[in-house]
């Protein structure tokens, strides 16, 4: 099955949008522990047990860590989109010729005689409107 570079696009924004609500229940999760830990922290500071500043800040540290890779993860969902889902190149499976825009039935490079399927997908390849994204 060859993707066509329509369907690589699809994929690609669904990636991207599930990308992006993983980074964001991440940060909304980690935004909560934090609110847990301040609240220990002025629960600690109102019944008078003095405030412990060195574990309030390592708690808040520790949980805000899945908040910062939540926010990296929706800074860089297109980047992770397009690493993720590649545009696939053709290659000749037998010399690694570039296939796309080949139309005979063979490789032009070694002569290797080529499925239909590898002939349509190159075909599609030099004609597709996808580049870059
Ligand atoms: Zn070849």
């Amino acid at each position: 099955m060859v993707p066509s570079p329509a369907t690589i696009m699809r994929l690609r924004y669904f990636v991207r949008v599930g990308v992006r609500i993983a980074g964001a229940v991440l940060v909304a999760f980690s935004m909560v522990l934090a609110a847990g830990v301040l609240l220990g922290f002025v629960s600690q500071f109102v019944s008078g047990q003095g405030i412990r500043l060195g574990f309030v800040l390592a708690g808040l540290l520790t949980v805000l860590g899945p908040g910062m890779v939540g926010l990296l993860l929706v800074a860089l969902a297109p980047k992770v989109a397009r690493w993720l889902v590649p545009i696939p190149t053709y290659r000749c499976p037998q010399c690694d010729y570039p296939l796309a825009g080949v139309t005979e039935g063979f490789c032009p490079e070694c002569g290797l005689v080529l499925g239909e399927e590898v002939v349509e997908a190159g075909r599609r390849i030099s004609a597709g409107p996808g580049r870059g994204g």
